[in-house]
C-alpha cells in the first residue's frame, strides 16, 4: 500500500518528512505543533524563526534534527469558521503545497497528522475526504513519491479516515 492510515504518534515515524499542523507565526504551539518541537529540540525552534511564519494554505520546509525524520513540512491549515469561509479549499491547498516542497526536495515519503482538525475545529469527517483526495492526486502527479502515511492520534480518527478511503476507492491504495 502506497497510502498508509495508522493511529500512532506522529514524531516517532521514521520517513523522508513529517507535517506539522503549525499556525502562522511557526513558533510552536500545542497539539502536534508541540509534540514535534518538544521531540526535535530546540535547533528546530531556531530555523523556524528566520522563515518569518507562514501564511495559511501555504507550506515551509526545515530539518528534523532529533526526530526520526529528515525534514518537517510546516503548513498552516485554516481555522473552522462553519465552513463558509472556504475552508475546504483551503485545508486542499495546504496539501497542494506540502506535496509542492516534497516535490522540489525529491522527498519519496511523508507523513502527516490530520491537519485542522484539533485545535482549528475543523470536522473531521469532511477533512478526511479532501487529504485522502489530495494524497490521490500526488501519487497521480508524482512518481517519486512512494510511501503517504496518515498518522491519527486517536481511535475515532483513524476511523474516520478509514471510511473516507472506502468511501472513494482507487487506485495506488
Ligand atoms: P490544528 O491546529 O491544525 O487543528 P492540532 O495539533 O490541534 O492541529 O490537531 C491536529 C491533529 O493532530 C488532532 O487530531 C490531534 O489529536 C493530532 N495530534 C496531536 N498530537 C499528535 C501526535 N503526536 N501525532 C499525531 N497526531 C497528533
Amino acid at each position: 500500500m502506497k497510502l498508509e492510515l495508522i493511529q500512532g504518534d506522529l514524531t516517532k515515524v521514521a520517513a523522508d518528512a513529517i507535517v506539522n499542523a503549525a499556525n502562522s507565526s511557526l513558533l510552536g504551539g500545542g497539539g502536534v505543533d508541540g509534540a514535534i518541537h518538544r521531540a526535535a529540540g530546540p535547533e528546530l525552534l531556531a530555523e523556524c524563526r528566520l522563515l518569518g511564519g507562514c501564511p495559511t494554505g501555504q507550506a515551509k520546509l526545515t530539518k528534523g534534527y532529533r526526530l526520526p525524520a529528515r525534514h518537517v513540512i510546516h503548513t498552516v491549515g485554516p481555522v473552522w469558521q462553519g465552513g463558509t469561509h472556504s475552508e475546504e479549499a483551503t485545508l486542499a491547498r495546504c496539501y497542494k503545497s506540502v506535496f509542492a516542497q516534497v516535490q522540489a526536495h525529491g522527498l519519496r515519503s511523508v507523513a502527516f497528522p490530520s491537519i485542522s482538525t484539533g485545535r482549528f475545529g475543523f470536522p473531521i469527517d469532511r477533512a478526511a475526504p479532501i487529504a485522502v483526495r489530495e494524497i490521490r492526486a500526488a501519487f497521480a502527479r508524482l512518481p517519486q513519491l512512494e510511501k503517504v502515511t496518515v498518522v491519527l492520534f486517536s481511535p475515532w480518527d483513524l476511523e474516520a479516515y478509514q471510511r473516507a478511503l472506502s468511501a472513494a476507492p482507487g487506485e495506488n491504495v
